[in-house]
């Protein structure tokens, strides 16, 4: 039984563990290559000797957004574990009032979400309470799409697709980028007939090479993502004037003010969320009551997250307001091995399912923590 005492959670240390893991091939999109992940993991301890755990989805460098692993370790270092550490919270609710004071901390949303999603995780853990029933997720399964990076040639991408479809993936999604864009497409639709296909440029276009944009409206795509700048409302809005395709915003979008300012301005009619840009699960779930509201379409990106990161996620898109098939598959899509035991698998093809877990740490191998990990990093609430 709880004695009033067991429903405070209070965090005794938070530990940083930063990894770096190579990708089983490398990935391509317009921002660059990626060969090895580097990463950290959010590990948060709570008094009563509970974990929680969450995925820094910072990349090494600012090629996506502006912050990077270690502008995300820094902050965290120097704000953010002693905001967790200071804390007490008796409810849920408390944990939703805390994170949003952390907005007085501007921007360094990558940082935020890590510790915000680790204090969830923690509480879910501490607890004995499944995320899912947390953040009020009902479904039990939800679909995977694939995000395919742009390919040395139309062959390559042409049996990369099909060993997608085969396995089950809902949905395609190809990078692009000026030279890699109309005829990849065709190709794909050439071969493969209507399936569910969208194309996410990483802000490799402008208003002046725009009109290969207005040419991909010829391919009946589900949605083109973030073509123009990666901090852009105005001219995306002009975009979607001129374009028939429904424009998807990722990189523009770091809260539910932007999502009200995105559909205010015509900017978008589908948003990509990924909890880890936007701050953790309090601004996810702001976000996707807002989506609701509005009426946009709602699907959850990836950031090449390991068994961490993707169970998270998982669970998070199990929410109704989440209309398409996200980016999130199965774990050993990036990485030979995954960090999580058992592994973040399809349970039918091209469908993950959403595990009511009590938080993560119980099935993290932490044995391949240590074992990648090249920086571990403990802050203590008796330090501060
Ligand atoms: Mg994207």
């Amino acid at each position: 039984m709880h004695t009033a005492e067991g429903f405070t959670l209070i965090l005794t240390e938070i530990r940083l563990h930063r990894l770096s893991l190579p990708l089983r091939e490398p990935f391509r999109a317009a921002y660059g290559e990626t060969h090895v992940r580097h990463l950290f993991l959010v590990e948060a301890v709570t008094a009563n000797g509970a974990r929680g755990v969450a995925e820094c989805v910072a990349m090494a460098d600012p090629l996506y957004i502006e912050e990077t692993t270690d502008t995300a370790w820094w902050a965290i270092r120097r704000y953010f574990a002693a905001e967790a550490l200071a804390a007490e919270w008796t409810a849920p609710a408390e944990i939703r009032r805390w994170a949003a004071r952390l907005d007085r901390y501007r921007g360094h949303r990558m940082a935020k979400a890590a510790v915000e999603m680790a204090v969830w995780d923690a509480w879910c853990a501490e607890h004995r309470v499944p995320l899912a029933h947390l953040l009020g997720v009902a479904r039990t399964e939800v679909p995977a799409g694939i995000s395919i990076g742009i390919q040395p040639d139309v062959d390559t991408l042409l049996r990369k697709v099909e060993s997608a479809l085969a396995a089950g993936y809902s949905r395609i999604k190809l990078k692009i980028q000026p030279g890699w864009d109309v005829e990849p497409i065709a190709a794909v639709r050439r071969h493969f007939g209507d399936v569910p296909l969208m194309a996410d440029a990483n802000s490799a276009y402008t208003r002046e090479t725009a009109d290969r944009l207005v040419a991909l409206d010829d391919f009946a795509l589900l949605m083109m993502e973030q073509p123009l700048g990666w901090d852009d409302l105005v001219d995306h809005a002009w975009l979607q004037r001129r374009l028939a395709t429904p424009l998807c915003l990722d990189e523009s979008i770091r809260s539910a003010d932007d999502v009200r300012r995105a559909a205010e301005l015509g900017a978008c009619r589908v948003i990509n969320l990924k909890p880890g840009r936007v701050g953790g699960f309090t601004a996810s779930l702001a976000i996707h009551d807002l989506c609701r509201q509005l009426g946009l379409d709602l699907w959850c990106g990836g950031m090449y997250e390991t068994g961490v990161g993707r169970l998270h996620n998982t669970i998070l898109s199990g929410l109704p307001g989440f209309t398409l098939p996200g980016d999130t598959g199965p774990g050993t899509r990036y990485y030979a091995e995954d960090l999580v035991d058992p592994p973040v698998e399809f349970h039918r093809p091209g469908w993950l399912p959403v595990e009511p877990v009590c938080g993560l740490a119980d099935r993290v191998v932490w044995r391949r923590v240590e074992q990648h990990r090249t920086q571990l990093e403990v802050i203590r609430r008796d330090d501060l």
